[in-house]
């Protein structure tokens, strides 16, 4: 969402693991949906992708002969990442792993706003998500020569998940190779979000394995630079605010002037989830309720 930040130097993925990227990419999924293929022999597949029957063959044909598909382990509901996972479970008889339903792991804030009436943006949700068995923080995957723990890390989707390999990340849409990720209440919370890069920044990690865009082999970096831009944003919105913008159409083009046209949408989205999460921590009011239809003001301190 944040302009181009595209990087083309081609990064060898670490030995065990295979990509294969899907033909969906856009200006929101980037090059395209990476699936991964971990494992050898008996395999893990990681975000199956979007319901394209071409993507489904080219992860089959990634198969060597005889290799079997043990999980279909899926970061979180979103069409571009889950689509495919009941056909692919029916052409390898492997179980769909995930942390459950979309609106399943909605915050009492995010269910307090959507009873409100929040609705999404139409950022892709797939309703029809069900995992066979739902996963939980901590627990670990296993296979042959491979052992996956599960994070909960939401923030892009109450549901989202990473999964730790050693010190190897793959991290969804939580960090994107290509640019920052799009946060949309009620699924999405800038909060939960920016909390969950603070979790995982606290680990050394070798190495981040988005869903779109190239492996980040500088993860540190990477996640101090998303959590700068998120920072950078809400001060553009509390100075939006400041200078008495009072609606989110508002805040969004003072905030977002410079962004593409095919961008704003999601812009308007990130705003909002900026701006729910500083009203929940007393820094703006939103009359009568933060949605998009409220108007905002900074919370002056009492004289
Ligand atoms: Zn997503």
């Amino acid at each position: 969402m944040a302009g181009p930040e595209e990087k083309s130097a081609e990064v060898s993925l670490p030995p065990g693991l295979r990509a294969v990227t899907a033909g969906n990419a856009s200006p929101m999924t980037g090059p395209g949906t990476t699936t991964y293929v971990l494992g050898k022999g008996s395999v893990a597949v990681i975000d199956p992708g979007p319901d394209d029957p071409r993507h489904l063959r080219a992860i089959l044909a990634a198969l060597a002969p005889g290799e079997s598909v043990a999980a279909i382990l899926v970061t979180h509901p979103h069409l571009d990442h889950s689509a495919l996972a009941p056909q692919l479970r029916q052409a390898t008889g492997a179980q769909v792993l995930g942390f459950g339903p979309p609106g399943s792991g909605h915050s009492p804030l995010m269910r307090r706003l959507a009873k409100a009436g929040l609705t999404g943006g139409g950022e892709g949700v797939d309703p029809g998500f069900a995992p066979d068995r739902c996963l939980s923080e901590g627990e670990t995957v296993d296979g042959p020569g491979w052992s996956l723990r599960v994070l909960h890390t939401p923030g892009h989707m109450a549901e989202h998940l990473c999964f730790a390999w050693g010190r190897m990340l793959f991290t969804g849409d939580l960090v994107m190779g290509w640019a920052p990720s799009l946060v949309s209440p009620p699924d999405g919370d800038m909060g939960a979000y920016l909390a969950s890069l603070s979790r995982i920044a606290q680990q050394d990690w070798q190495m981040l394995l988005p869903t779109h865009g190239p492996p980040v082999t500088d993860p540190a970096r990477r996640i101090a630079e998303l959590t700068a831009h998120r920072k950078g944003r809400e001060a553009q919105v509390l100075k939006a605010l400041d200078r008495g913008a009072t609606t989110l159409p508002e805040i969004v083009a003072v905030v977002y002037h410079d962004l593409s046209p095919a961008l704003q949408p999601a812009a308007a989205r990130n705003a909002l989830a900026h701006l729910i999460d500083l009203a929940e921590r007393n820094l703006v009011v939103a009359e009568p309720a933060p949605l998009p239809a409220a108007r905002f003001r900074p919370r002056r301190p009492a004289p």
